[in-house]
């Protein structure tokens, strides 16, 4: 077995691990492990993406987000470029939900390509999230208003990535938004 599928393996066990209690904000409640490893698979399959880091960093995107995770454990297992790409997609949680969505579209150009990737599958995840069921208490213009808030975030994005870009684009077209 060669060494890139061993890590692998112990990328998508230790998020798994975090996020063993965690639940999506879909009516169903899938279990949250569901959405990490889906961006890593938007990246490998439909992106041709093998970096090996970005699709580490892709698994665990969310960990330090919303788990106990800190990215100094990231660093100690996993090296310091993924806990870096991790780091460069993770909300500053010490500021309000509105402030963090801005400096998402803010600083969205300033990430790395490796950071790029990982923010465009994640986008196209939740979209597609949202397009195949609306979470419970969510009404069609908060939806609305949050494919308008990623598409700002995307058009910060532009030029990592053409074929995960043009699948964003035609999902900001079937709702009216133009990139
Ligand atoms: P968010 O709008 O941030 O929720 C979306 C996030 O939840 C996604 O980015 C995703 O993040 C995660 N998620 C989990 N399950 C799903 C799913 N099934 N589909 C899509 N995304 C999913 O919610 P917040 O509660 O954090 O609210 C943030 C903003 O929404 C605030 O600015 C607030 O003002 C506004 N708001 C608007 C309302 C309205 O009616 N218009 C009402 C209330 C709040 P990840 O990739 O990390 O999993
Ligand atoms: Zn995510």
């Amino acid at each position: 077995m060669s060494s890139d599928t061993v890590l692998l393996v112990e990328t998508v066990n230790f998020a798994a691990e975090k996020h063993r209690s965690q639940r999506r904000k879909d009516p169903e409640g899938t279990p949250y492990i569901n959405h990490p490893i889906g961006v890593a698979r938007i990246l490998s399959h439909e992106g041709g993406v093998s970096d090996i880091e970005v699709l580490q960093a892709a698994l665990l995107h969310d960990t330090v987000e919303d788990t106990d995770t800190s990215l100094e454990e990231l660093e100690a297992k996993f090296g310091p470029v993924v806990a870096r790409i991790v780091q460069e997609v993770t909300d500053d949680k010490s500021l309000n939900k509105q402030e963090r969505k801005r400096q998402q579209v803010e600083h969205a150009p300033h990430c790395s390509r490796q950071a790029k990737l990982v923010k465009l599958a994640d986008k196209l995840y939740n979209l597609r999230d949202l397009n195949r069921s609306t979470p419970a208490g969510w009404t069609a213009e908060r939806v609305q208003e949050y494919f308008v808030w990623a598409r700002e975030v995307v058009r910060g994005l532009k030029g990592t990535h053409s074929a995960l870009e043009a699948k964003l684009e035609e999902l900001f077209r079937q709702r009216g938004i133009q990139l």
